[in-house]
């Protein structure tokens, strides 16, 4: 994951839980929030958090108990994590246009390399940020785009053949959007 949950921005993340608590004398109300998120949204959730249980937390018994309780487990989640980076100002969420299209399919021959090794999405997603300057955020939604494309073209083939087991034609290699074709090596290409 290289978004944040909640706003969606690419940034350092991290994964917290708050709990707030509202005491209505008879009936108590409870809600938690988790996820990973930037620094920005765990500041916001934590201060929203802890006002609901400072305002509306003490009204019934069992909510006396409790509230101070998550109260507590809610600051000890913030000091964990309030050392964390702040989310630069530069960050945004991962987007591609035209130019970063095609600047990524220029590392064709590394991504049909590591689709034909079977590298790990993750790994994938780390050697071409690596390798074309790009943040992991956009490098993982071009990669995810490419082979939902591959998968599509792979069922179109597959629908083809079946149709026309008789005539046997050469199969088609996928198409990367923008023209490109994206041949999958025969063989593996020697290492570089
Ligand atoms: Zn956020």
């Amino acid at each position: 994951m290289y978004c944040c949950e909640s706003c969606g921005i690419e940034a350092p993340l991290a994964s917290v839980s708050f709990t707030k608590n509202i005491g209505m004398f008879v009936v108590r109300q409870e809600e938690t929030v988790a996820g990973t998120f930037c620094k920005t949204c765990i500041r916001q959730y934590y201060k929203d958090y802890q006002t609901a249980n400072l305002l509306g937390g003490w009204w019934g018994t069992i909510s006396m108990i409790i509230t101070p309780v998550y109260f507590f487990q809610n600051m000890g989640v913030w000091r964990g994590v309030k050392n964390m980076p702040e989310v630069p100002h530069t960050a945004s969420r991962p987007f591609l246009n035209e130019q970063l299209w095609e600047h990524l399919v220029e590392f064709q021959p590394l991504i049909e390399q590591l689709f034909h090794d079977g590298t790990p999405p993750r790994r994938m997603v780390q050697i071409l940020s690596a390798e074309s300057g790009v943040t992991p955020g956009t490098a993982d939604l071009f990669l995810r785009q490419v082979s939902r494309q591959l998968h599509q073209q792979r069922l179109q083939q597959n629908m083809q053949n079946r149709q026309q087991r008789p005539r046997k034609q050469p199969p088609r290699a996928p198409q990367l959007p923008g023209g490109k074709q994206l041949k999958l090596p025969a063989r593996r290409p020697p290492a570089s």
